[in-house]
């Protein structure tokens, strides 16, 4: 079992004794402390390495929901940790009004592997879609500024962004929210080219919603609405938050559909667990955005650039995208045993290492019943288990996974 108190060692190499509290009493305090905007479960973690993570009593679990996406490489990915303690002995922070060579980098990298465009670095996956959102405005300014996005999308908390997403409980007591956005349903063109109106300027889709429950996108519906956008001179929004960094099996989803989108989103796995978002446009729009028109004082800092490049070379160094694809089949397989197994299972849906077990009935309370037995899941819209393992996810993990969830599933039934 691991044990917090005896590894507790100081900067100078000292061990010492640190009274760590118990499970309960960390509850009593974000009771007394922090506001309650979280459903939360009652497990309070201390460690992760790989694909593990420990809570404050030593308890083990696997992690197939690792920080909703953030975790993308597993906990504390060695490539990850080393280059933020390297950035960390030479500045933590550089302000934008300076050149960052880290930032500089790492925009080379993510538009070398993507767009072939320019780079504005935020700090989380809706502040990279009020990006996208400016973006499309300043872009369309005066006469375009309505974006049309999915329902069921999700999208981000942030006014703009919230307003964006396609789901109204979300929205539900926070009016009047911000105009100029329309709400069509998924792999639905003919849709997309009703809703299109003089003051178009854009419209926005995850390949893959996850929030949404796992639904994907259609081939050629995503090609239908390249070939719109391109006719109708609108620009065509991916966000990438959730489907980016490998999480599919290509670096990023698109490159599963052979289009191109005009901007892409991106944050979640893009920093190794440090927070990070971007908003990457393709050359001949890129300089949209002029000095003064947009900002983040944290954004791009030299330390989450340094473990955003990281997260780049372990994946290509430990060929993390084959290994997502390799994985991706066989946990499906694993899965579609289940689905043999238990008629309470509707549909399997997802790509790579993105994929969703819907079931007939509410299951939130399979979550619970998996983390009692150590796997740690998701499930959105109530109905969907969301499995998302770690790029770096192994056979043996697959197979412990799916016995805990068998059994799970065996109790649930019963
Ligand atoms: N976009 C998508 C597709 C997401 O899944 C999320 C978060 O789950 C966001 C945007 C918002 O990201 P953040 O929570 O970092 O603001």
């Amino acid at each position: 079992m691991y044990s917090w108190r005896a590894r507790s060692v100081d900067t100078l190499g000292t061990r010492r004794k640190i009274n760590i509290m118990k499970t309960e009493e960390v509850i009593e305090l974000y009771n007394s402390f922090v506001m309650p905007t979280y459903r939360q479960d009652p497990l309070c973690l201390v460690k992760g390495k790989g694909i593990k993570v420990w809570d404050v009593e030593g308890k083990e679990y696997l992690d197939f929901f690792p920080g909703w996406a953030v975790s993308g490489l597993g906990h504390c990915h060695p490539m990850v940790t080393l280059r933020i303690r390297e950035q960390l002995k030479r500045i933590i922070h550089i302000p934008n009004n300076y050149y960052n060579p880290k930032q500089a980098e790492l925009a080379r990298v993510l538009s070398k592997a993507s767009l072939g465009g320019k780079v504005f670095f935020c700090n989380s996956g809706a502040e990279a879609n009020e990006a996208a959102i400016k973006f499309a405005r300043a872009y369309g300014y005066p006469a375009k500024y309505e974006i049309i996005s999915m329902k069921d999308s999700f999208h981000g908390r942030t006014l703009a962004a919230l307003r964006m997403t396609g789901q109204l409980k979300y929205q539900k007591g926070f009016g009047p929210l911000p105009k100029g956005f329309t709400h069509v349903p998924f792999n639905d063109l003919k849709a997309v080219k009703k809703a299109i109106t003089p003051k178009t300027a854009g419209v926005i889709i995850e390949l893959i919603q996850g929030e949404g429950g796992i639904n994907v996108a259609d081939k050629e519906y995503v090609k239908g609405l390249r070939n719109l956008c391109n006719k109708k001179k609108l620009l065509l929004i991916f966000d990438e938050v959730q489907t980016g960094m490998g999480r599919t099996g290509k670096l990023f989803c698109y490159q599963h559909y052979g289009v191109e989108p005009d901007i892409m989103t991106l944050a979640k796995s893009l920093g190794g667990g440090v927070p990070i978002g971007a908003l990457v446009a393709r050359k001949g729009i890129a300089d949209t955005l002029k000095p003064g028109m947009h900002a983040s004082t944290f954004g791009g800092s030299p330390l989450v650039c340094s473990s955003s490049l990281a997260v780049f070379r372990a994946i290509k160094e430990e060929r993390l995208l084959s290994n997502a694809v390799r994985m991706g089949q066989y946990l499906k397989k694993r899965l579609e045993e289940l689905k043999s197994k238990y008629k309470i299972i509707n549909e399997l849906r997802g790509l790579g290492l993105m994929l969703g077990v819907e079931l007939k009935k509410e299951s939130s309370s399979i979550v619970s019943q998996c983390r009692e037995r150590g796997l740690l899941i998701n499930c959105t819209q109530k109905r969907v288990l969301r499995l998302m393992p770690p790029l770096i996810v192994t056979k043996a993990d697959v197979d412990k996974a799916i016995d805990i969830l068998d059994e799970a599933l065996c109790d649930w039934k019963n």
